[in-house]
C-alpha cells in the first residue's frame, strides 16, 4: 500500500484534485468530470496524464 503521508502529497497532474487509493496499486482521481486511474508500479505512483487510465476506457469490475 502507499504511504499516507505521501498519498497526502500528490494530486492529479490533469485537474489538480486529491488521490484516492483504489485497490493495492492503483489510485484515483476524486475531481469531478475527471476520474482518471492511476497505476501504482514498485510503490511509485505514475502521475502520467497519458498513463492514466480514463473511466470510459476501463474494463467493467475495475470501479469495484
Ligand atoms: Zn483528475
Amino acid at each position: 500500500m502507499i504511504d499516507p503521508e505521501l498519498l497526502a502529497t500528490l494530486c492529479c497532474p490533469a485537474c489538480r484534485a486529491p488521490l484516492t487509493p483504489k485497490g493495492p496499486d492503483r489510485l484515483l482521481c476524486g475531481g469531478p468530470g475527471c476520474g482518471l486511474l492511476y497505476r501504482i508500479e514498485d510503490e511509485i505512483p505514475i502521475l502520467l496524464v497519458e498513463e492514466a487510465i480514463a473511466p470510459e476506457d476501463r474494463p467493467r469490475g475495475l470501479d469495484s
